[in-house]
């Protein structure tokens, strides 16, 4: 492998084991949907195996100038379908794709915001295929009262059936990293998810900012706590709380929030500048 193509600014670990390569590709399930992203394709590990099927669109998304020419002359891929940008500032709505499956080896140091935006645009996104550093993807499918149950696991969770599939050792990479990985697949739910993502995620993130507090301590930074006979479990603590839970909460605390989310903006302002 030349030398050229290593930067360490970009996370860059490539994997080399093709049979691994392949198995993760092979989890795209393509049930409603035929058009795939590949966020950070590299040296085009996956991509190859993206690209054997006609029927299936793929675009390509990577922050890496000289990868995209690398990629463009080993692929011939076209100009449209290569996008050259940071996939935290990508917007599929300016490409107009409606409907996709995202795939990855995602580099690591970036893992929790690719899952953020990933949620921000989740109504395109039936299905996540990716490769994370393993103690991230054991957070992304925890569940309550487990130590590694958090924040991530809540929020994806509320949206996506997540599983984790399975571990990757360290020296199927090129050069070596630090951490193993892990294989995860994120599956959209099909109910309708009836409570404000903005409402949810503060909540969420106040709940566990305080992990060991109670929730009716927790929560005192919303001005409208709910009713303990309506939400009957505001005397456990957030990590003991299910996802179905949190949802509820969300819900009651928006019922109560009725018109008035500036309410919930001022206080992550005051609580953030308190930090
Ligand atoms: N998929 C390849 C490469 C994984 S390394 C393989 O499995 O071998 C991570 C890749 O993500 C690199 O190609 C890196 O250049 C790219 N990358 C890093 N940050 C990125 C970002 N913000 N947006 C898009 N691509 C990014």
């Amino acid at each position: 492998m030349h030398k050229l193509f290593f930067k360490k600014k970009f996370d860059q670990y490539f994997l080399k084991d093709q049979n691994i390569a392949k198995k993760i590709v092979n989890h795209l399930s393509f049930e409603n949907y035929n058009t795939v992203v590949e966020v950070g394709p590299g040296l085009g590990i996956l991509t190859q195996y993206l690209l054997i099927n006609p029927y299936h669109h793929v675009f390509f998304i990577e922050i890496d100038k000289q990868l995209i020419s690398f990629l463009k002359k080993k692929f011939l891929i076209s100009n449209n379908k290569i996008i050259h940008n940071d996939f935290l500032k990508w917007n599929p709505e300016e490409i107009k794709l409606h409907n996709f499956a995202i795939i990855g080896n995602f580099p690591y140091k970036i893992s929790s915001q690719i899952l953020f935006h990933i949620l921000k645009y989740n109504q395109y996104i039936p299905e996540c295929i990716g490769m994370f550093q393993k103690e991230v993807a054991k957070r992304i499918t925890s569940h309550k009262g487990k130590k590694t149950y958090g924040i991530l696991s809540v929020l994806i969770q509320t949206f996506y059936d997540a599983k984790y599939l399975f571990t990757v050792k360290k020296k199927v990479f090129f050069p070596v990293p630090n951490v193993e990985s892990a294989v995860i697949s994120l599956k959209r739910k099909n109910e309708t998810i009836y409570c404000d993502k903005n409402v949810l995620f503060k909540c969420v993130k106040t709940a566990f900012n305080q992990r060991r507090k109670k929730l009716k301590n927790s929560l005192q930074l919303f001005k409208y706590v709910p009713n303990f006979n309506k939400i009957p479990f505001l005397n456990k603590r957030a990590e003991e709380l299910s996802v179905k839970e949190f949802i509820q909460l969300t819900r009651e605390i928006e019922i109560k929030l009725g018109n008035d989310y500036s309410i919930i903006e001022r206080k992550f302002v005051s609580q953030r500048n308190k930090k």
